[in-house]
């Protein structure tokens, strides 16, 4: 049986937020790194925002303790002790969850041959080792990352060109769907060309979404996509 043919030809979730909620496993992970590394349980949230990449999350964070940029080797070595107390703190987190609908979903997009691919500020092996938990990695088989750019709508445009390579065919924004749960999200999507679905299941609500002029709004994963975001 042939696979429906969809206009959209792939879809990029971002991941904290839209596929699953770590339960501040993010968090906790550069807080032990900064306390091993120097004596200070530093807290991200203080100094950065949800829209930033986790090198820049880093950068950021280490400046406001430290009071100074991060040498070339402090900052290689922080970044190690981050991912290594990821695993554990990803493992250990009690309220880590899929968020509704996910698993289902992306199930059936890859049935009906959908190309599925991330988008995140997240440090590629960051990501994996989220989605690593719930099993969600085995969907992914391409994606844009933090450690790609600063930029979001550069991370997309990445993507956009990894999944061309993977599936040997030309995907180009308009054939894209973004699918996010933050005005950073939308943004970034529109600049690189890509429409955007905005999901009000974590931090922001519908009518924010909205404001952040996503071209579609759901409130969860549950009940599918809108049929117009897949033409
Ligand atoms: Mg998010």
């Amino acid at each position: 049986m042939n696979a429906p043919d969809h206009r959209r030809l792939a879809l990029l979730f971002d991941i904290d937020g839209t596929l699953i909620i770590t339960g501040g496993a993010g968090a906790r992970s550069w807080r032990l790194a900064f306390d091993e590394l120097y004596g200070i349980p530093a807290d991200i949230g203080k100094f950065t925002d949800t829209g930033m990449t986790d090198p820049d999350v880093g950068r950021k964070t280490f400046e406001a303790v430290m009071g100074r940029k991060p040498e070339r080797q402090e900052f290689a070595r922080l970044l190690e002790r981050r991912l290594h107390y990821l695993h554990q703190t990803v493992s250990e987190s009690e309220h880590y969850r899929v968020l509704p609908g996910v698993e289902a979903l992306l199930t059936g997009l890859v049935d009906d041959g959908c190309l599925v691919g991330l988008i995140t500020g997240n440090l590629e092996a960051a990501a994996h080792i989220k989605l690593h938990r719930a099993g969600l990695n085995r969907f992914f088989s391409f994606g844009g990352y933090g450690s790609d750019s600063n930029d979001r709508a550069e991370v997309t445009r990445i993507a956009l060109r990894r999944g061309s390579v993977v599936y040997g065919e030309e995907l180009t924004p308009d054939r894209c769907l973004v699918l996010g749960d933050t005005p950073h999200d939308v943004a970034g999507a529109h600049a690189a060309g890509v429409p955007c679905v905005g999901v009000a299941s974590h931090n922001f609500n519908s009518a924010q979404l909205a404001e952040a002029k996503a071209d579609w709004v759901i409130e969860s994963f549950e009940d599918g996509l809108p049929k117009e975001a897949l033409e």
